[in-house]
């Protein structure tokens, strides 16, 4: 029997074989979890579906994180199909293109809006609607990702630094809200990986190459090693920790000069 047999989560983020939520996808689906992947739009609809056919029988749901109608749609059918819900992983996130190369000070009131609402506010909203389907289990487990850009400045990665800022607040506030619900709320701060959503930051190979040269472990992370901790948090064994950012950059943010 595996450790996730009979359990049931959600996985936001699947955009394609390189995306970090389909490595974590993959793990829990090893460890025999039944999920829900949500996609955003029809086109990458057909990218998820060719995924899930490597799962077994996972459901397929449409939902914009920007669209409440989209988002009551999907967890009523997560409800429908499981009846429950064990654990979500966020994995969601965007910034018009202009936003992440321009200066910073040239963020447009559109471009923030939208960064912040995609990027850290789906995640209240997610775990509004998954609060209650988590309530038969005696709570649940949910995760999101981000980046150290929160904290310090990175070049062109501007708004997307401030929205994982709101998300990773976002993060403490739902953990002190939904704990006493069995209700644990984390966040993974992941190094550096070539993804679609990586690819619009201007300048992402240089971040690459400086994290090879300046991290304590002198190299770039894998998508696996970022899916390991995902797993972790979303699984029983991290059934203490909450409220937490887990740094997995190869030791980067502990370096100065
Ligand atoms: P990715 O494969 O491009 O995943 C980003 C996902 O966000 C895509 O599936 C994208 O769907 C989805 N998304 C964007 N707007 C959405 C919306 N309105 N509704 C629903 N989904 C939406 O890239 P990734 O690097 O794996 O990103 C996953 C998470 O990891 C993001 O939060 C990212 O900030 C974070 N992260 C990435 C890195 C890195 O270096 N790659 C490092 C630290 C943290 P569409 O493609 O349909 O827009």
């Amino acid at each position: 029997m595996s450790v996730l047999d009979g359990r049931f989560g959600l996985i936001t983020g699947v955009a394609n074989r390189r995306s970090i939520a389909w490595a974590v996808a993959q793990q829990l689906a090893r460890d025999g979890a039944r999920l829900a992947l949500t996609y955003q739009g029809e086109r990458l609809g057909e990218n998820v579906r060719e995924l899930a056919a490597e799962l077994d029988g996972p459901l397929l749901l449409p939902m914009d994180v920007t669209s409440d109608a989209q988002m009551s749609e999907a967890f009523a059918t997560v409800q429908r199909e499981f009846g429950a819900l064990d654990f979500i992983l966020h994995g969601a996130a965007f910034a018009p293109r202009e936003e992440l190369s321009r200066p910073f000070v040239e963020t447009s009131r559109d471009g923030f809006r939208i960064a912040l609402d995609v990027s850290a506010y789906s995640l209240i909203a997610m775990a509004r609607h998954a609060a209650p389907l988590m309530a038969p289990r005696g709570g649940g487990s949910i995760v999101t990702l981000t980046y150290l850009g929160s904290e310090r400045v990175f070049t062109n990665y501007n708004v997307m630094g401030v929205a994982k800022a709101a998300l990773e607040a976002s993060v403490r506030y739902l953990a002190a809200d939904l704990g006493p619900q069995g209700i644990r709320v984390n966040a993974i701060s992941a190094g550096p990986i070539r993804t679609l959503a990586a690819s619009g930051i201007s300048g992402f190979s240089n971040i690459l190459q400086v994290y090879r040269e300046r991290s304590p472990l002198r190299r770039n992370v894998e998508l696996d090693e970022v899916a390991s901790a995902g797993r972790f948090l979303l699984g029983p064994e991290s059934s203490a920790i909450t409220g937490e950012v887990i740094l997995v950059d190869a030791g980067f943010h502990a370096m100065g000069i």
